[in-house]
C-alpha cells in the first residue's frame, strides 16, 4: 500500500490559512496527511491592525482562533514557531520538534525591512502582529500618562511615522482619529499633540493616482497629520530621528512603516531570494524544488513589464486558492494551473468614515470609499469563515 502524502502548511496568515481551508475543501479523507504550523493559535488581519495600533479598534476584532477555521478532523493544527527549514532534506525543525514533509507550503509573512537605517531596528516600533500593535497602543497611552508628570515634555505628544505607503497613511488617520479621545482623557490641550508622517518619495503613495492621493492628505492634514515629503529618515534615536536634510524630530514614538521584506527564515533556509523574498516560479513552486510552494509576502512575482507585484493580502489569498488546487492535482497526478493575480483594485482607509480607493478603473473617495473597504474586508470574512465569521468579526 503506498503511503499517504505528508503535506505541511508554515503560517497561517492570508497565504497559508487560504491554502489549508482550500485543501480541506477539496481533499478526501485519507488521501493527504496535512499540517499547518503557527506560532499562535490565532489567525489575525494584518489589514485591520492600523486600527488596534492606535487604539481606534478592539484588537479581539483583529484575530479569530485557527480551530474555529479548520476541519481538525483533515487539518492537524501545530502551533508552535518554525525555527529552520531544510529543504534537501525534507525537514522542518519547530521549536519543540521536527516535521518531514512531501510537500510543503511556506506562507510566512513579511518582516520590516530596514533598509540598514541606523537605530531602526532598536528604537521604532511596527506594525506587523497582534503583539506589536498592542505594543504601539500601550505605549501611546504611556506617553499621554507620561507628559501629565512632567509637562515640560512635549516630545512625550510627538509621534512619527516613517513611510508613507499605504501602511502609514491608514496608521497616521487612525491615530489622529484617536488623539482628541486621548486628549479628553489625559486633560491635554490637543494643540500639544504633532503627528508626523515622513516619507522619503517625492509622494506620499508613491504610484497610486495623484488626484486621490491629493485628496487622501487633504484629509489628513485637517485632521492634524504634518506630512514631510520627499525626505528619508536617516537615523532613528531613543528620542526621534534624524532626517536627510539633517533636520531632528523629538519624539517618543517612532512607527516605522516604511516597506517589508520576506521572513528571514526564507534566505536562512538557503532559497535564493530578493530581500527575503522568493522568485517563484509560474506554478508558484521555489526554484530546484518541485515539491516547495512560497506564497503570501515571502514570494515575489512579476508582471509582463517585468515589475514586481506588491506584496498584499490579496495575491496572498489568491496565491493560496492556486497552490492548494496545485498541491491536489500532484496527489491526483493532475496537471497544475499557473497562477496569474486578479487584482480587484486598492482601498486605504484614512480613519473613521474616509477611504481612498481605485477599483478598476473606478476612483472612489470618501464615505463611499470607506464602505467598499468593510465590503472587501467582510468578503475576506466570508472567505475563510462563512457567514458565521461575518456575524462574528464583521463591522458593519
Ligand atoms: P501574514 O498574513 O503576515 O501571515 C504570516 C503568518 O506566519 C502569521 O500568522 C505569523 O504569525 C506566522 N509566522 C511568522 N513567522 C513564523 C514562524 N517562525 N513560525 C510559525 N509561524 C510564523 N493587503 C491588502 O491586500 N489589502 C489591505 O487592505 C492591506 N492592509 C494592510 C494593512 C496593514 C497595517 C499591513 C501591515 C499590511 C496590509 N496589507 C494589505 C498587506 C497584507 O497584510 C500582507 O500582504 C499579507 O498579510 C500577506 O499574507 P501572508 O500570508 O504572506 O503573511
Ligand atoms: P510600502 O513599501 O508600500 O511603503 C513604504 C513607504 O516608505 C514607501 O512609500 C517608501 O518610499 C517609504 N520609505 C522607505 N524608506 C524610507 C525612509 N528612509 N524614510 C521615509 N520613508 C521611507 O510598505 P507598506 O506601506 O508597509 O505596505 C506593504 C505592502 O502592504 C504593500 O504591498 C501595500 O500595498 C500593502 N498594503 C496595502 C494596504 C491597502 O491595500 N489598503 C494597506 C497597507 C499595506
Amino acid at each position: 500500500m503506498s503511503k499517504i502524502p505528508r503535506i505541511v502548511i508554515l503560517g497561517a496568515g492570508y497565504a497559508g490559512i487560504v491554502t489549508a481551508i482550500r485543501l480541506q475543501k477539496e481533499l478526501n479523507y485519507n488521501e493527504a496527511d496535512v499540517t499547518l504550523v503557527n506560532k499562535h493559535n490565532y489567525h489575525y488581519f494584518t489589514t485591520h491592525l492600523h486600527m488596534p495600533a492606535a487604539g481606534t479598534d478592539n484588537p479581539k476584532h483583529a484575530s479569530v482562533n485557527i480551530p474555529n477555521l479548520i476541519d481538525e478532523f483533515k487539518i492537524d493544527f501545530v502551533k508552535s514557531t518554525v525555527l529552520e527549514i531544510r529543504p534537501h532534506e525534507q525537514k522542518v525543525i519547530l521549536e519543540d520538534g521536527n516535521l518531514n514533509y512531501d510537500y510543503l507550503v511556506i506562507g510566512l509573512g513579511g518582516e520590516p525591512e530596514t533598509f540598514g537605517i541606523p537605530g531602526l531596528a532598536e528604537n521604532a516600533m511596527n506594525i506587523r502582529s497582534l503583539n506589536t500593535v498592542n505594543l504601539i497602543r500601550e505605549h501611546i497611552e504611556y506617553q499621554f500618562a507620561k507628559y501629565k508628570r512632567d509637562s515640560s515634555r512635549t516630545d512625550y505628544l510627538t509621534f512619527v511615522v516613517g513611510g508613507a505607503g499605504f501602511t502609514g497613511i491608514e496608521f497616521v488617520g487612525e491615530l489622529a482619529d484617536r488623539i482628541p479621545e486621548l486628549c479628553k482623557t489625559f486633560n491635554v490641550d490637543p494643540s500639544l499633540v504633532k503627528i508626523y508622517n515622513v516619507e522619503a518619495a517625492p509622494t506620499v503613495l508613491p504610484g497610486f493616482d495623484p488626484e486621490l492621493v491629493e485628496y487622501g492628505m487633504n484629509v489628513l492634514k485637517e485632521k492634524g497629520v504634518t506630512f514631510k515629503v520627499g525626505i528619508p529618515i536617516k537615523e532613528c534615536l531613543p528620542d526621534g530621528v534624524v532626517l536627510g536634510n539633517g533636520e531632528e524630530i523629538k519624539a517618543a514614538t517612532v512607527v516605522w512603516t516604511g516597506g517589508i521584506r520576506g521572513n528571514h527564515l526564507i534566505e536562512q533556509s538557503g532559497f535564493e531570494a530578493m530581500r527575503g523574498r522568493v522568485k517563484v516560479d509560474k506554478n508558484l513552486r521555489a526554484p530546484g524544488y518541485d515539491n516547495v510552494y512560497i506564497i503570501g509576502d515571502c514570494s515575489i512575482i512579476f508582471n509582463e513589464e517585468g515589475r514586481p507585484y506588491p506584496p498584499t493580502a490579496q495575491i496572498a489569498v489568491q496565491q493560496g486558492e492556486t497552490c492548494a488546487d496545485n498541491l491536489v492535482a500532484s496527489i491526483r497526478g493532475g496537471s497544475l494551473k499557473e497562477f496569474v493575480p486578479s487584482l480587484k483594485g486598492t482601498v486605504a482607509s484614512l480613519g473613521k468614515n474616509e477611504a481612498i480607493g481605485l477599483v478598476g478603473t473606478m476612483k472612489m473617495k470618501g464615505y463611499l470609499a470607506s464602505i467598499m473597504k468593510k465590503v472587501i474586508d467582510l468578503r475576506y470574512l466570508f472567505v475563510i469563515g462563512g457567514i458565521p465569521l461575518i456575524l462574528k468579526k464583521g463591522k458593519f
